[in-house]
């Protein structure tokens, strides 16, 4: 059986290597690098991905994934701190005290706030799938703590679509424990970047036999009998296809029916630095009139000996029919402004990474919108960043998940006739 997958982001990748041990894969991408989302840039001597990468202590299927690829030595665990930039003062909220310093709640807002997340945990979020977020959080805990917590965080993760958000979404992101310590959070990170979890994966599908074609972007799948994929090295024939595209390409190349999945799109600006911009803090989120909803400084949280300068992220997400006039040249510029102003320090460099399809808008009603892996069409599969695994946040462990999945569901299939 001869399998085409499209895509060789994390899900084309985990499914050609389930796939690979039993038939014949051909993964076909667009780009001239396997790692989609994942993937990095190459600088001076080193790899770092164009979007900020971290992993958690759950991520078992990534972690399981890495062990079997003998990678489990490179992992590293570190404390992650985070901290609120609001004013253009920067309030880290670690640790209690910081908590308690915390100027723009009143304690007893803190005290509610606790309470909340105490008892939202124990709710069936799928229940709450068609109700607004933005809604209930006002409705629970008041228009203050709404306002000065939980708006700027909505709007740095969905832009101006915040107020779309379901409240499922909340409540199960809340729901995920998070391995976080007085300190901070406890997150891993592959030395030498997750591009060498990409590498050993191409490695495994090539060993197995099976093929990954760089460079050349699908624009057609017919299909009578068989598939045919046009791409740039022409036509290929397969007997099944594998889509991990975003739902919008896939539906240009070939009429299938899929749910109306709306995306967001992402704006990730990486600026190198002399010195450290901020002190110990890694993941900032930003209230104010900054072009971005967060600063992620790489180097407090993996050393910057390992890179030899200081390597900071900045964060913005936008939508589809935005994408198209997009300057990376003027975003820049915007971005490293703003970051100078807030911390009196010029960058060095600067690299955007523009992402048309980066994640889903998880709106009201998503949940009963997520598509099966097998579509109407019958030898055509999807799975991606809108999969199940991935709700309520995509990440490399979803998308590994929805691959190995997808293949199964496929070998299900095959095994079936
Ligand atoms: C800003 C940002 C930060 C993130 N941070 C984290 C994090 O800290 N931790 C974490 O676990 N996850 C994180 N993620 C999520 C993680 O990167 C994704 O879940 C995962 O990489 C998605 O993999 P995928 O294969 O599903 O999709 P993609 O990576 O999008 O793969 C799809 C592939 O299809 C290719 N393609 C598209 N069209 C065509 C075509 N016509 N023909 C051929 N190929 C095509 C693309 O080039 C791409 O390689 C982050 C994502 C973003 C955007």
């Amino acid at each position: 059986m001869k399998v085409i997958v499209i895509g060789a982001g994390l899900t084309g990748l985990s499914s050609a290597l389930e796939l690979s041990e039993e038939h014949d894969v051909i993964v076909v991408e667009k780009e001239e690098e396997a790692g989609g989302l994942a993937g990095t840039y190459a600088r001076n001597g080193y790899r770092i991905e164009r979007y900020y990468h971290h992993m958690f202590s759950g991520d078992e299927e990534l972690l399981n994934l890495l062990r079997d690829l003998g990678l489990d030595r490179k992992i590293e665990w570190r404390i992650a701190r985070t901290g609120y930039l609001m004013d253009d003062t920067l309030y880290p909220l670690n640790t209690p005290l910081e908590i308690l310093k915390f100027p723009y709640i009143s304690f007893m807002d803190k005290i509610r706030l606790a309470g909340y997340v105490l008892r939202s945990r124990k709710l069936n979020y799928a229940e709450f799938d068609d109700i607004s977020c933005v809604d209930a959080i006002k409705n629970e805990l008041g228009e203050r703590i709404y306002r000065n917590f939980f708006e700027p965080l909505l709007r740095g993760k969905f832009g101006e679509m915040y107020r779309e958000i379901s409240y499922a979404w909340l409540l199960a992101r809340v729901g995920i424990r998070s391995n976080r310590g007085v300190r901070g959070e406890r997150l891993g990170y592959l030395r030498g970047s997750f591009q060498t979890l990409i590498e050993r994966m191409v490695d495994r599908i090539q060993k197995n036999g099976g093929e990954i074609i760089t460079s050349s972007p699908v624009k057609k799948i017919t299909k009578e009998g068989k598939f045919t994929v046009k791409s740039r090295v022409g036509e290929i024939r397969g007997d099944r296809v594998i889509s991990t595209i975003p739902t919008p390409v896939l539906e240009k190349l070939i009429p299938v029916d899929l749910p109306d999945i709306k995306y967001q799109s992402s704006i990730c600006g990486l600026f190198s630095f002399k010195e450290p911009l901020f002190d110990d803090v890694y993941w900032i989120n930003v209230k104010g009139d900054h072009p971005f909803g967060a600063i992620i400084e790489h180097t407090n949280f993996i050393p910057p000996e390992e890179y030899g300068e200081h390597l900071v992220y900045t964060a913005s997400y936008t939508y589809p029919s935005e994408i198209t006039s997009i300057d990376k040249e003027s975003i820049a510029r915007l971005h490293s402004r703003a970051l100078e102003k807030i911390s009196s320090k010029k960058p060095e460099w600067w690299s955007i990474s523009v992402s048309k399809y980066s994640g889903v808008i998880y709106e009201k009603g998503y949940m009963g919108k997520i598509p099966d892996y097998r579509t109407n069409i019958e030898g055509l599969y999807v799975a991606g960043i809108f999969s199940e695994p991935n709700y309520p946040e995509r990440s490399m462990n979803g998308s590994i998940i929805a691959g190995k999945e997808c293949a199964r569901a496929l070998m299900e299939d095959i095994n079936d006739i």
